[in-house]
């Protein structure tokens, strides 16, 4: 599947610090160090509607991540897929009465035009779940006896992992209480436990399926990533990453079924970040309370605008949007701007160290803005803003 076109990421002198992330599952900070290449898999989109703000603050924390390890030398192996068929976009094409390829094709295109706008790393494998349908079903067949019939469907035992539970540290009630609005059939009468996950879903009238050796159907979503995880990035990858609502029970789940198919961790890391809210609640396509990346785009406003407004936040931070926002975010860019094209600006190295620290500190952007905020209002020296100019591109993706 066709992604976008990467930003370039100019290298800048002098070295980084070591790099300390938020692992989900320990709950601590944790170095990351990978050896010459850095694998990176992020949970990509459901097709059915525009990107907005929540999806985008997602990103932009992988896109930071990336950026680091890029500072640091290492090659960046980033897989994102397309879950360009599931629930939610079946039943908006039939709302509707569009077809529902040619909805997945246009909001995929759509997403990807506001990540290339907002400057994000493209990944190297942008793969979707109708072409990774071979792969689902091999990786099913390597579940063996934890995989059982409900019906046409089929179902993961999350009991033959024993190290379920560990990727969003939720105990079984905790777990139990949130399945079913998340996703979840806990009441499906036939499976062995209320936790246990779908895997392959029979044909339904109306609904697209394919032949396999499983009979006929579609992916879950949970193997979908798990399948596309290890054939682009192999076992043990370094993080893996998507928004909060996402460690269960995607993550857990794509988790345990990938250790129990391969013997082998899934990930060394798993990274989440927090919600964006809108009028109070947590921005969703369900409660229509959404801001679109694209709606700001079209009203004129500068990509690059909308990147600071969300690294104003860190990654982990839910918080919410406002109008306001957008306003100090332009007001800053604008500052910046003028300030890197002044021919007397105070030095560059110690802003350049200030922001290196900052985001090598689980990425705190806001720390990075503040540090560049500084040197901004500070009285110039001989010199000039082209280092820092080329430190912000690099380490923040923000063009001056
Ligand atoms: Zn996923």
């Amino acid at each position: 599947m066709r992604s976008w076109s990467s930003p370039e990421v100019p290298s800048i002198g002098g070295s980084a610090p070591g790099l300390r992330i938020h692992d989900s599952r320990t709950d601590a900070l944790v170095t990351s160090d990978p050896d010459d290449v850095a694998r990176l898999y992020v949970c990509g989109i459901t097709p059915y509607d525009a990107t907005h703000l929540g999806h985008a603050a997602t990103y932009l924390a992988f896109d930071l991540l990336q950026r680091q390890w890029l500072d640091r030398d290492l090659d960046v192996v980033y897989t994102q897929n397309v879950t360009d068929v599931d629930d939610p976009l079946l039943e908006r094409a039939n709302d509707t009465g569009e077809d529902w390829t040619k909805l997945a094709e246009r909001e995929t295109r759509l997403f990807c035009d506001d990540m290339e706008a907002l400057r994000m790393l493209a990944p190297h494998h942008y793969i979707g779940a109708v072409e990774s349908i071979d792969l689902v079903v091999d990786l099913i067949e390597r579940l063996g006896d934890s995989v059982y019939r409900v019906d046409d469907d089929l179902y993961f035992d999350v009991h033959a992992d024993p190290g379920f539970g560990q990727v969003s540290g939720l105990d079984e009630d905790a777990m139990r209480a949130v399945y079913g609005e998340r996703g979840g059939d806990p009441e499906r009468p036939g499976k062995k436990h209320p936790l246990d996950c779908l895997l392959w879903q029979g044909p339904r009238d109306g609904e697209p399926s394919w032949e396999s050796r499983l009979g006929p159907g579609r992916p879950g979503w949970h193997i979908e990533c798990a399948a596309i995880a290890l054939e682009h990035l192999g076992t043990d990858f370094d993080v893996q990453g998507g928004g909060s609502d996402l460690a269960f029970p995607h993550h857990e789940m794509s988790a345990s079924e990938a250790s129990v198919a391969t013997g082998e961790p899934f990930a060394q890391a798993y990274m989440h970040a927090g919600m964006v809210a809108l009028h109070g609640e947590k921005m969703s396509k369900s409660k229509g309370n959404l801001e679109l990346v694209s709606r700001l785009r079209e009203t004129g406003h500068d990509s690059m605008a909308i990147r600071l407004a969300l690294l104003a936040h860190h990654y982990r931070s839910d918080w919410e949007w406002t109008d306001k926002a957008m306003v100090a975010a332009k007001q800053r860019l604008d500052i910046w701007r003028a300030a890197v094209q002044r021919t007397t600006t105070p030095p560059g190295d110690d802003v350049i160290a200030e922001i290196r620290a900052a985001l090598a500190d689980d990425l705190d952007a806001p720390a990075a803005l503040a540090a560049v905020d500084r040197w901004v209002g500070a009285d110039g020296v001989e010199d000039d803003g082209t280092e820092v100019a080329r430190a912000i591109d690099s380490l923040l993706g923000v063009r001056l």
